[in-house]
């Protein structure tokens, strides 16, 4: 997209994923299992894997959760986050075990002498820390109702916490500043941004359920984005963290900041509308997202699915394909072109059929590159 300037920012690894710099904006979520249960924890990640997810977070209350990183990590492809509250032998056991990176607010871990032992145990392992800000937990930050100020609260703590690193010559650091008020949120990771350099892990918290919190987050990450804020992007949501990862694609994709998987462009139907399309669209939602490797076809593929021919064939020709309405019966076209009448009952295995067509061709253009 064109129209904004992406802060430039440090550039972080983790695993096999950078952070910052100019790299990808990267999709987080988190795991809502038992980490104790090793085989759920790792079924539940395949999923997300599936859907896309790029980074994983797992939370460690215990030490008996933390000593099954190792069990995790060699059943996943992605790069594994142990969140870790106030105990650093917890942190120290996820290191030994192979974690690839810490989410840890230092000023919680206790004496100097603890914090000294993280920092030099993840810089020997080259692992960063991610020192995440909630303003749920920041008293100091309770004690003003403006946005403003609670804005500057939640950087002034990343920031002591970010000293304490810095002090050990600790610098691989990601930031979250992270409200469920988005115009906190919003003026917090504006004022960190213009301070300092480090990446920025973006997220609305404690954003609620799927439909209102899809479009919380949409609407105080859009903002951000669009603004060039951001670096790796969590949506959370009271659901399934697979919805997570869904709509952290939708908002990268929505944005041009996802050259990958799949954009459906559809109408809102009207009277015009002879084919039951929410049905439809619907029903290719459903079936679509369990194609494998979808999320990584890139460039995205684009389908139009319209009810009729009046912005219909426009937007067919603009996608990869699609399907433009009739009475009874849809125009199929693919890359601009009318390639077959289809009647509405085969909609959806035309649609399915034509995604994977498009994968195919896809892979092989990339393979033969
Ligand atoms: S594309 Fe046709 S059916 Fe769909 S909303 Fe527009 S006019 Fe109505």
């Amino acid at each position: 997209m064109k129209f904004f300037k992406r802060e430039q920012t440090k550039k972080i690894r983790v695993g096999n994923i950078f952070i910052g710099g100019g790299a990808p904006i990267s999709i987080q979520s988190m795991t809502n299992t038992d980490t104790k249960n090793w085989k759920n924890t790792v079924n539940q990640i395949k999923q997300l894997e599936e859907a896309g997810c790029e980074i994983v977070r797992v939370s460690l209350p215990t030490i008996e959760a933390a000593q099954n990183i190792s069990k995790i990590k060699k059943n996943i492809r992605i790069p594994l986050v142990a969140d870790v509250h106030f105990d650093h032998l917890i942190a120290l056991c996820a290191i030994e075990q192979g974690v690839d990176k810490l989410r840890i607010n230092p000023g919680n871990i206790g004496s100097k002498s603890k914090i000294y032992t993280v920092a030099k145990a993840a810089k020997k392992a080259h692992i960063p820390i991610r020192i995440g800000v909630n303003l749920g937990s920041l008293k100091s930050a309770h004690n003003f109702s403006d946005s403003t100020s609670r804005a500057r609260s939640l950087v002034n703590s990343a920031t002591e916490h970010i000293e304490i690193l810095e002090k050990l010559d600790f610098y691989d650091i990601v930031v979250s500043l992270k409200a469920s008020n988005i115009e906190t949120t919003v003026e917090a990771y504006k004022l960190f941004a213009k301070k300092r350099s480090y990446p920025l892990h973006l997220g609305i918290t404690e954003a609620g359920s799927v439909f209102n919190g899809n479009i919380k987050s949409a609407v105080g990450l859009g903002i951000m984005l669009y603004n060039g804020i951001g670096d790796t992007i969590r949506v959370s949501l009271t659901a399934d963290p697979v919805e997570e990862v869904r709509a952290a694609y939708s908002i990268l994709q929505s944005l041009n900041l996802k050259s990958s998987g799949l954009e459906i462009i559809s109408c809102p139907t009207c009277s015009r509308t002879e084919v039951d399309l929410i049905k439809i669209v619907s029903e290719f939602e459903k079936k679509v997202y369990s194609i494998k490797d979808l999320k990584k076809i890139s460039p995205p593929i684009k389908v139009a699915l319209m009810g009729c021919v009046v912005n219909g064939p426009g937007e067919a020709k603009d996608a990869d394909f699609g399907i433009a309405g009739g009475k009874n019966c849809g125009l199929l076209f693919e890359n601009g072109k009318i390639v077959a009448k289809i009647h509405p009952d085969k909609w959806v295995s035309v649609l399915i059929d034509t995604v994977k067509k498009f994968i195919k061709l896809r892979n092989s253009a990339k393979n033969s590159a």
